[in-house]
């Protein structure tokens, strides 16, 4: 059965929403999905007739709270193909990368230690490692991959002849879409007895990423751009690296027993969710899941591929056009296109897109010295989702002829 590309789109009441008098082209997807009515539905629902807060309290409401969050977990961890104790909620990427970089960083790496980033990473996955090796002495070395996500075996060997202790490192390109090659790194790691994070912020509409597979210890990613809420993330770890983990904030539910001259921690993964959590936000992502569950992500990557190849066939003509993302013939990769104008900014590029109706973003996409590396100051992204279409695609190359008019 093919994708149900007209019904999915129904299902966003905000595509069908006016912004500054035209049609909505959504082009973000990649700064954030929009949220189906049944995502929006689950938290008007939980706030309207559900709220309670959960593990702590004795009555009816506070105990299906804790049911339908607890549930969510196990949702998660079906998806994931992980085990019991091994998804902890955050706030997002941001959040968990934070909590490894404090908890296993200070903990594990020291002065003379190296950890391994790319040059494709977030700053989320920079700026946390950064602050780790101000504080500890741990040094902070690049892994050289190419445009394309592929590293070269000699760039691999020269890479882990250090004293590699932690190698924490994206899946997807946020800037160029590229799927990084990092089954060959985790493998190199695993040999070196380095610990692995993944980042998989960009993945989780377009691969079903299996934790068990892929044998990283550690694996993040936000809901926000999976067609959840904001405020929720997970952190996937494997128990027993877990288990040693010290928490990252205190406070209540993180606790087994507390005295002036004792503290005794729960196991994961409660010790590492101090305070109140974002509970219907939870909950309400457990129903983006559901809608992932459902759905062919099969089907969802050839449509999406397809949008994405005329995307990038009508920028090929534009001989102003400069691509700085690899062709879908170059490269794995998701349905991110970035691109530069000559004699103009990225930024002028995507003010001019707002004005005709299409959203895209412009600018350095939070990843700095990529940008640097690259030579450019910033790009103009486009990042499609299952809930574009050829019309949508259309208007923007529509929108991309009028500039080519004006600059
Ligand atoms: N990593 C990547 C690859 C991203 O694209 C993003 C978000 N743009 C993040 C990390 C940070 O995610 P969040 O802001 O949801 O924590």
């Amino acid at each position: 059965m093919s994708f149900d590309s007209v019904g999915f789109r129904q299902q966003f009441p905000q595509l069908q929403s006016k912004i500054q008098g035209q049609d909505l082209v959504y082009l973000d997807s990649a700064a954030t999905s929009l949220k189906p009515k049944r995502v929006a539905d689950r938290l008007y629902n939980y706030y309207l007739n559900e709220v309670a807060n959960i593990h702590r309290g004795a009555h009816f409401l506070s105990r299906q709270g804790t049911e339908n969050y607890e549930a969510v977990r196990e949702q998660t961890k079906h998806w994931l193909g992980g085990h019991e104790g091994e998804i902890v909620f955050t706030r997002g990427v941001t959040e968990a990368i934070n909590l490894l970089s404090y908890s296993l960083g200070f903990e594990h790496l020291g002065l003379g230690d190296v950890i391994l980033l790319t040059p494709y990473e977030h700053h989320s996955n920079i700026i946390p490692w950064k602050i780790l090796s101000e504080n500890t002495g741990c040094q902070i070395e690049l892994l050289d991959f190419d445009r394309t996500g592929n590293i070269t075996e000699a760039a691999l060997n020269r890479a882990f002849s250090k004293n590699v202790k932690l190698v924490s490192m994206m899946l997807y390109s946020n800037v160029t879409g590229v799927r990084l090659n990092v089954e060959t790194v985790i493998k190199r790691a695993q040999a070196k007895g380095a610990i692995t994070v993944i980042d998989a912020a960009q993945a989780m509409l377009h691969e079903r990423v299996d934790v068990k597979k892929l044998d990283c210890d550690f694996l993040t990613f936000s809901a926000h751009k999976m067609l959840g809420p904001f405020g929720v993330g997970v952190l996937y770890g494997k128990k027993e690296l877990f288990k040693d983990l010290p928490p990252f904030q205190g406070g209540g539910s993180m606790i087994s027993s507390v005295s002036w001259t004792n503290t005794v921690y729960q196991d994961a993964p409660f010790k590492f969710e101090a305070g109140t959590p974002s509970v219907a936000d939870v909950i309400a992502f457990g129903e983006a899941l559901k809608i992932l569950q459902e759905a062919s992500l099969e089907d969802w990557v050839q449509h999406g591929k397809k949008l994405g190849l005329q995307v990038e066939q009508a920028l090929k003509q534009n001989s102003r056009v400069q691509l700085i993302s690899p062709t879908y013939a170059d490269a794995r990769k998701t349905d991110i296109i970035s691109f530069n104008y000559e004699g103009a900014h990225s930024s002028d590029v995507g003010e001019m897109l707002d004005q005709m109706g299409v959203a895209v973003r412009a600018g350095h996409h939070c990843a700095q010295p990529l940008m640097e590396s690259m030579g450019v100051s910033g790009t103009v992204r486009v990042s499609l989702a299952p809930y574009n279409n050829e019309d949508d695609v259309e208007k923007f190359v529509k929108a991309m002829e009028k500039i080519k008019g004006i600059l």
